[in-house]
């Protein structure tokens, strides 16, 4: 048992977590033997498991970039992930000191690094929510609560390689539109997600992986990821396998991108009308 607080937490190192798998295949040090484990069983199936992970991070980086510059200077962001630098308030403040970001996950090791989380610029302001997306309530009521975002302005809803953690049992088409409809008009939505129209084998074998430990991972199709947008104004260049969404608001890397197969990504950035 960790403390937090002083509290006890139940990490559940003994069972591999998303987060710290995802940390894992990052390069991070915030992961357990389990955690490990899952993601060397993942490489063994698909050798490229770390190239969507970091072409991942890279989306968000530039899809946060961008919606800061379009002047969204407050963010709402579910599905954190442990801390790995620049975190979304880095990006967005660094365009806007003043931006405002509440940060969301329900894994209890995010919950003990949340204090990194909270390292905001003195003029702007970070939140740490613990909570599931799948209670969109319990959400929306703690962000008001907090008071951080004003949910009469428009907010960018981060969505980042989180929605392939909610299988299609918990409907997560509605959970995006219930989301959406808190927020008004200017709002956008930034998405990113996983996919095996390109390799549906191997991430068939890296699902039931993490099934066998407990995690639901469910890979869906370019439509199923579309289907998030509904309603929304996809800005361009449209929902893309990541490297190809808007490249040159990252850092040059000087490399070709990984080929679209390697990466089995979709992201996506759309506007509220
Ligand atoms: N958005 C970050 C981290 C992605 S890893 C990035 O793109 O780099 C996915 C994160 O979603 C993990 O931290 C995991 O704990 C969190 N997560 C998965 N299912 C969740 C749920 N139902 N509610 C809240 N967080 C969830």
């Amino acid at each position: 048992m960790a403390e937090m607080d002083g509290l006890p937490v139940n990490l559940n190192t003994d069972r591999p977590h998303p987060a710290r798998v995802y940390d894992y295949l990052l390069g991070g040090k915030d992961n357990f033997a389990a955690d490990r484990e899952a993601a060397q069983r993942g490489l063994q199936a698909n050798p490229d498991s770390r190239i969507p992970p970091r072409e991942n991070r890279l989306f968000l980086r530039r899809a946060v970039r961008f919606l800061a510059e379009q002047g969204i200077d407050q963010f709402l962001d579910i599905g954190t992930g442990i801390p790995s630098a620049p975190n979304v308030h880095h990006v967005a403040q660094s365009v806007n000191p003043r931006a405002r970001i509440v940060y969301v996950d329900n894994d209890p090791i995010v919950l003990t690094h949340a204090r990194a989380l909270l390292t905001s610029h003195p003029d702007g302001k970070t939140d740490y929510l613990d909570a599931d997306l799948r209670d969109v309530d319990t959400i929306l009521d703690a962000v008001k609560a907090s008071g951080t975002l004003d949910l009469d302005r428009p907010v960018g809803l981060l969505l980042i390689a989180i929605l392939h953690f909610v299988g299609d049992e918990h409907d997560p088409w509605t959970i995006v539109d219930r989301l959406l409809a808190a927020l008004p008009s200017g709002s956008y939505l930034a998405l990113s997600h996983l996919t095996g129209d390109f390799r549906p084998e191997a991430w068939a074998q890296v699902a039931e992986i993490y099934r066998k430990q407990g995690v639901t991972m469910q890979v869906r199709s370019r439509a199923g990821i579309e289907r998030f947008f509904t309603g929304l104004e996809l800005v361009d260049p449209g929902l893309q396998v990541v490297p190809a969404w808007r490249p040159e608001l990252g850092e040059p890397t000087g490399e070709a991108p990984p080929e679209d197969a390697r990466v089995s990504v979709y992201g996506g950035v759309a506007r509220k009308p």
